[in-house]
């Protein structure tokens, strides 16, 4: 009579199938057009057991059959690859401003966009507006959803699914991943906004570095780290926030309740607050001349202000871009990641924003350190977040990626 199988050894079969499965899909997503003989090679794994995992595949309609290849003497080869359709992925954006959700197939296309706008909700109201917008976007769905994935700024404890905290929707360990998988019924996942930037980039970007941070500049400063091509969230979710890392002595109250933080004087918020300054205080000057009545300065003024070579302009832009690379330093002094990408839409001002970064970096730190450092914009601008979103479900959903 046979023994019955120990728990642990059931557990190791059922690991290791997955496992199998996993790498196949993940092939087969990275190839392309592939055969089950060029699975089993690049796999390791035997013709028998690629070809039972990819029969689970083609029955889930993952995977298909696209053809034949070229002969290599014999009879041609069936071609598999991903039907990029066959399922689809729900990507949240909750930024300060709007929240933006959007559909995505399993290449991380964007087939819907939806935006609505926060306007000051906070707390219940905004939780109401996560739920509204997933809503939204579920009347467009045409395929099984694989997963839900949300970018959030503030802390987010990516592995228990928590909001830790939220100040600007005032969310307190606010456990948003079970309220959303409670009410769709689908996979959760989350992390920090500027986390699943750098994801995007990591994941999408031209350039196949295991190391890299990427600063998120918008109404706040914060930045994404990939260490060995994984997130590092730090100890409390909290790396990584060095838009609240004080850099002036005695400077001006944050939102945070600290006083001089990054925040407070190179965020875009804190150029257009000293754009509208000059902009009051010389009214005949260029920034006061594009400024409309009663309007305050915008980020279009400043940066056409810039493009004409207004020197307040440029000033306010280039002493952001200093004091960031004060930052910067510090970042490649203690991990030493060559590669430092910036995202939002400073990218506008060109050479002006990053070049100042460059330079102040470069004089902070061991010059063979900066000197193996480059400081470049994001690969693409638009829909990072939304990006990384995608890259999320499509590696813990699938590990394709
Ligand atoms: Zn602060």
């Amino acid at each position: 009579m046979a023994r019955p199988q120990s728990p642990t050894k059931k557990a190791t079969r059922q690991y290791t199938k997955q496992h199998n499965a996993r790498l196949v899909l993940k092939t087969i997503y990275e190839a392309g057009n592939i055969s089950r003989a060029d699975l089993a090679r690049l796999t390791g794994l035997t013709r028998a057991t690629v070809s039972n995992i990819v029969a689970g595949f083609l029955d889930e309609g993952i995977v298909a059959e696209t053809g034949y290849g070229p002969s290599l003497g014999g009879k041609p080869p069936i071609m598999l690859n991903i039907v990029e359709n066959a399922r689809q992925l729900i990507c949240l954006d909750l930024g300060n401003e709007q929240f933006t959700g959007a559909l995505a197939n399993l290449r991380g296309h964007f087939e819907k966009q939806i935006s609505l706008p926060v306007n000051g909700r906070t707390a219940q109201t905004a939780l109401s507006l996560v739920y509204e917008l997933v809503e939204q976007l579920l009347r467009h769905v045409t395929a099984p959803v694989l997963g839900l994935a949300l970018g959030s700024p503030g802390l987010i404890d990516a592995e228990a699914g928590l909001v830790k905290q939220s100040v600007n929707l005032d969310w307190h360990d606010l456990p948003l991943q079970q309220l959303l998988a409670d009410r769709f019924h689908f996979p959760v996942y989350m992390a920090n906004d500027s986390d699943l930037a750098a994801l995007a980039e990591y994941s999408f970007g031209n350039d196949d570095t295991r190391n890299l941070v990427l600063i998120k500049m918008g109404q706040g400063i914060g930045s994404g780290i990939v260490l060995n091509g994984r997130i590092f969230h730090g100890e409390g979710f909290g790396a990584g926030e060095i838009g609240h890392v004080s850099v002036v002595a005695n400077g001006e109250l944050c939102s945070c309740g600290n006083y001089g933080c990054l925040e407070t004087v190179a965020s875009v918020r804190a150029m257009l607050r000293q754009a509208e300054a000059i902009a009051q205080e010389k009214s005949d000057g260029l920034l006061g001349r594009l400024r409309l009545a009663d309007t305050p300065v915008t980020w279009e003024i400043l940066r056409q202000a810039c493009q004409q070579e207004d020197t307040d302009a440029r000033q306010i832009v280039t002493r952001a871009g200093e004091l960031l690379g004060v930052a910067v330093a510090n970042l490649v002094g203690i991990l030493n990641v060559n590669r430092i990408v910036i995202a939002g839409n400073v990218v506008q001002t060109g050479d002006l924003f990053i070049g100042a970064v460059q330079s102040s970096m470069q004089k902070r730190v061991l010059p063979r350190l900066a000197a193996g450092t480059a400081v470049q914009y994001a690969t693409t601008q638009s829909n990072l977040v939304l990006l990384g979103a995608s890259a999320l479900i499509l590696s813990q959903g699938l590990g394709v990626i």
